[in-house]
Parts: C-alpha cells; structure tokens; sequence
C-alpha cells in the first residue's frame, strides 16, 4: 500500500480488525448470542420475499416507513422526520462526520471509547482529538467541559454505555458538553437497552437542542448484527444535512424491509435484554470474587482489569475455545455478557487460565529460592 498515493492521514492506519474466528464461544464483539426467534425470521423471510419481486426498482431513499417504525419504538414523543437510518450506525456517524466534519474541522472524543471513532473521523478528513476521562474511566462535567472548551471541536463523541468501558453517562456530564460545544454532540446509545435500571437516555435532551444526535443501532440488543441497521434521532434540519451527503438509496430495499419486520417483533426480539442483563451482572460479581478490577457496566460486555499479561490471558482463553477482546488497554480485557452456558464456559477458562499462570509464578519463585 506504502507505493500507492494514498492520503497522508490515512498512511500507517490500521482497519477495524476485530477477530472473526470460528470458535464455540465467541464473546468479543458485543452481538446477541441469542439466535433469531423462528417466528421473527419466518416474519423477515416473508417480508424479503414480498420486496424480491420489486428489485428491478430502487428501494424508497427516504426509507419513510422504517423511519416511522424507528420513530415510534423510540418514542419521546419523536416523529419520522427526526429519524434517520442508514447500514448500521456506524454509516450514520460517519455522514455525520461527513455533513458536519471534514478537511480543516476537528472532533473530539474521551478514549477509551468505540475504536470506530477516530477511524470514521479520519476517513473524512477530520482531525482527531483524543480528549481524556478520569483513572476510574469516568467522566465529570467539569473536565469534559474544560476540554471541550480547550479545543472547540466541530463534533464531540460521547459514548453512553461507553464501549469498551461500560458505564453509562449521567445527564449532567452531557449538560456540560451542550453548554460549552461550538459544533455538533453525538451520543451514541447503542446500548442503551442495556443499561440498568434509571439510567437515562440523552433522548430526553433532545428539545430545544438542536446540535445533540442520538445514535442507536439494531445489532446488539436487536440481535440483529447482520442486517446492518443503525438509526439516529435528532432535529429535523440535522436529518435534512445528512441527506445532502448519504448515497442515493443507500438502504437497501432488503434491508428496510428485514428490518421493519424485526420491529414488528420487538417484543420477541428483546426478551433477551433481561437475561443478558442477568449474565452482565453475574461476570461482575464474579470477577468481583476472583479480586479483578471490575468496571460497573450498563452494556453487555464487561471490562477487567488487573490481569498482569492481558494479551497471554486472551490467548488462554483463545486456547480454550472462548474468544473475548483485547481492546488495547494494558492489564484489561473486555468479555461480552450472552448465554448462562458461555458464562461458565468463560469463568472456567479464565480460573483455568489465572490458575495456570498463578502456578508457573509460584513454579518460578521456588525455582529462584
Ligand atoms: C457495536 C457498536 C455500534 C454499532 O455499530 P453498527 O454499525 O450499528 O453495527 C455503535 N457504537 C458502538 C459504541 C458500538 O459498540
């Protein structure tokens, strides 16, 4: 690639690379270990195969029905005009980035947060600012307010339950941000179902704020990963400067049609909420017991730390045929909450693992004494 004259902030990039293997227990990248109920598939075929005669067309670009779905699952009072969907959320915040960011605009985000970030910001052009969060991980108003108003970013990233973190925010950090941002504040929610009880959603903020995107997606708590469905609330004027930058018909009629269906069957779909919920709560109490660093988590993933060699654990577990994340931060792992049964297939590979490890440094010392 080095030969190519490929843009100079783009050199030296590495691409989201996420591990794909085919392992028993994939717990590393946040989707539903659920599978998709019969019913709700039978209703997505169906739905596919009414669109499939009617391909010879382009789907609807305003995407107006799926947008009404959206508008009325979310509810606070939204109506389809404040909704827009596009190929998973990942493809909403980039037009976000592309409408509102750009060569000579900056934005700012407090890492850890979602790697996709400074990617997205990058292939656009952006510059990005990697703002910071207290040693616990959190974030209080007072900081994140000071950095904002340090460096005036065109769009600032808040990330509500953080990934790869957990936690979700309080309403006041994002108060702060909306009174200091010059630009744009997006609150990406993608795990919003998640997140335990009380926890607020920056969807209540949205009157009288016009700069503020809510971002949500369909493939975690919606189990639905592979259709690549994410969706955003915010002013009807910022969905009106994202049409200028999205492709003509970039939601496929397929993908509208899938996942109006899966809306439909909301209710079947997020019945799993609970019980992952449930898993969530058991790794933390448990990695709580074995004297790790637990971070409170409203998503369905949970970071550990306190691991000396993380990236040995990981391959330990790896090698036990559980796969869970390395998210680049030094004595931590993330593990994705999902089914009781992978739960203790974790728990078991991990004590096998710190157990195993334990051994060789007790090996080791009596060797030196
Ligand atoms: C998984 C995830 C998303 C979802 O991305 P899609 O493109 O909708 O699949 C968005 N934001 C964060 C922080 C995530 O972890």
């Amino acid at each position: 690639m080095s030969e190519l004259p490929i843009r100079p902030e783009l050199a030296g990039l590495t691409p989201y690379g996420a591990p794909q293997l085919d392992v028993p227990v994939a717990l590393n990248t946040n989707e539903n270990s659920y599978p998709v109920p019969a019913e709700v598939a039978d209703a997505i075929t169906e739905a596919v195969r009414a669109e499939a005669t009617n391909l010879n067309r382009y789907p609807d670009r305003e995407a107006a029905a799926l947008r009404e779905d959206l508008a009325r699952y979310l509810g606070h009072g939204l109506t389809s005009a404040q909704v827009w969907a596009a190929n998973g959320s990942n493809e909403v915040l980039q037009q976000i980035l592309q409408a509102f960011g750009g060569p000579g605009r900056s934005a700012l985000g407090f890492t850890p947060d979602y790697s996709m970030y400074p990617l997205l910001v990058q292939g656009t052009g952006t510059r990005w600012i990697p703002g910071r969060r207290n040693t616990d991980f959190s974030l209080s108003p007072e900081r994140v307010a000071k950095q904002v108003a340090e460096h005036q970013p065109d769009v600032v990233f808040l990330c509500s339950p953080n990934n790869p973190t957990g936690t979700a925010l309080s309403l006041d950090v994002l108060d702060a941000v909306l009174d200091t941002a010059p630009g744009m504040v997006v609150v990406d929610e993608a795990y919003a179902e998640f997140a335990r009880a009380g926890t607020p959603s920056a969807l209540t903020r949205l009157p009288g704020h016009q700069r503020l995107v809510v971002t949500r997606t369909m493939s975690k708590a919606f189990a639905l990963a592979g259709a690549r469905v994410g969706y955003l609330a915010a002013d009807q004027a910022v969905v009106d400067a994202l049409r200028l930058v999205r492709l003509p018909y970039h939601l496929s009629a397929l993908t509208q049609a899938a996942a109006r269906a899966a809306i439909a069957h909301a209710g079947a779909l997020l019945s799993t909420v609970e019980a992952i919920k449930t898993q969530r709560d058991r790794i933390v109490a448990e990695l709580d017991t074995r004297s790790l660093a637990v971070i409170p988590s409203d998503a369905n993933f949970v970071l550990f730390g306190g691991l000396a060699d993380n990236r040995a654990v990981w391959q330990g577990l790896l090698d036990h045929g559980v796969l869970i994340r390395d998210v680049g931060l030094p004595g931590f792992l993330r593990v994705t909450a999902g089914t009781p049964e992978e739960t203790t297939t974790f728990l078991a590979a991990l004590d096998d693992v710190l157990g195993a490890a334990r051994g060789d440094a007790t090996a080791s010392r009596e060797h030196t004494a």
